[in-house]
């Protein structure tokens, strides 16, 4: 199983100035590109001229045609259906790629909480063995916290629906950036401040998947790990007793206990994981739970079947036993019997009799 570590954790401070210096640069970056493609433009006032490329079709990269552009406008449609006002943790898992799930399993041991302000909590995952970079930032916008701290229940059932609820997401990757971050805009779930319009004809033409791995990772530990549910009903205590939303930040020290605690959560709480793949492997357990159970009734039938038999046998021995003593006993009380030969005969009796006696005690 793949284990927590911690040797990416560093001060807070640092590692959101890191995370400011990235987002600028990717926001320059940006700015400055040539190839990106507009709504408008997607919508129809696309010109040829520019000679923007896709891979879509996977033939590598050809320039955009107007059955492109169709494509890209049905596909931006259908996302922009799917979830308004936010996305919930195990539909994001549900409907990710099994590539980036796979790889939140493996490459991606923690995601903590490194900061919150109110419904605003920041995690901060380690990065994949083959990243630029040490860590990622995953913002993490709760949709139902504010509901969540004025409901009349417990801090403790309010954190359980809060964990349930829709989430506003954002993830300082690259994977994010050029690939998902305009699918989590179009559905309704980005958490901004970094909102995509432009279509990612080139690297997600087909607008697949929804989440990268460090977004799994946070998503499998908003659903399933009690080290994060003990915070959000911290969160939720903390927000009951103070009306102001200050942002909090935890400590290095406080960081590598979460870790430790982590560490310690079982494999079912921390495996990256779809409702289905659940699912089936609840049906894989009934499944084998009855076999067990039927090879057990089939062995507790066949011990019966042989204990009944025995009994029979035994009976049927007895009745033999008696009669061949009856028999002997006959012939011995018969006058015209020897007496060297009765003798023989009080000996065979006295033999059953004995054989009698021990099948009695069976
Ligand atoms: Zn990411």
């Amino acid at each position: 199983m793949a284990k927590s570590s911690s040797e990416h954790l560093i001060a807070v401070n640092k590692a959101l100035k890191e995370a400011v210096t990235r987002h600028k640069q990717g926001i320059q970056e940006r700015g400055q590109s040539s190839i990106l493609v507009s709504p408008d433009e997607i919508r129809g006032t696309y010109d040829h001229q520019r000679n923007l490329l896709t891979s879509l079709g996977n033939n590598g990269l050809r320039p955009i045609t107007q059955d492109d552009l169709a494509v890209f406008r049905a596909s931006a449609k259908i996302h922009g259906k799917k979830a308004a006002g936010g996305i919930t943790a195990q539909r994001m898992l549900d409907t990710s790629m099994p590539g980036p799930r796979d790889r939140a399993h493996r490459e991606i041991h923690t995601a903590l909480v490194i900061r919150h302000k109110g419904g605003l909590v920041t995690f901060q995952t380690n990065a994949g063995p083959n990243s630029k970079v040490r860590r990622h930032m995953v913002s993490v916008e709760f949709q139902d916290f504010e509901d969540m701290v004025v409901a009349p229940v417990e801090a403790k059932a309010a954190a359980g629906r809060l964990i349930k609820g829709k989430l506003k997401i954002d993830c300082n990757c690259e994977d994010w950036r050029y690939r998902l971050r305009y699918i989590a805009t179009t559905g309704g779930w980005a958490a901004g401040p970094w909102f995509e319009h432009s279509y990612p004809k080139i690297t997600n033409p087909l607008l697949t998947g929804c989440g990268c791995k460090h977004v799994l990772r946070v998503m499998t530990t908003i659903i399933a790990s009690p080290t994060f549910k003990a915070q959000a009903v911290k969160l939720i205590e903390g927000a009951r007793t103070a009306v102001e939303r200050v942002a909090k930040t935890r400590t290095v020290k406080q960081m590598k206990a979460d870790v430790e605690k982590m560490q310690k959560e079982t494999h079912r709480q921390r495996r990256v994981t779809t409702t289905a793949d659940k699912k089936a492997e609840r049906e894989r357990w009934r499944l084998n739970r009855a076999m067990k159970a039927g090879v057990a009734d089939a062995k507790k039938a066949a011990e019966d079947k042989a204990r009944k038999q025995a009994a029979k046998d035994a009976r049927t021995a007895i009745s033999q036993t008696k009669k061949a003593i009856k028999q002997a006993q006959d012939l011995a009380d018969n006058p015209r019997t020897s007496a060297a030969v009765r003798a023989l005969l009080l000996g065979e009796i006295a033999d059953r009799q004995a054989d009698l006696e021990r099948l009695g005690k069976k």
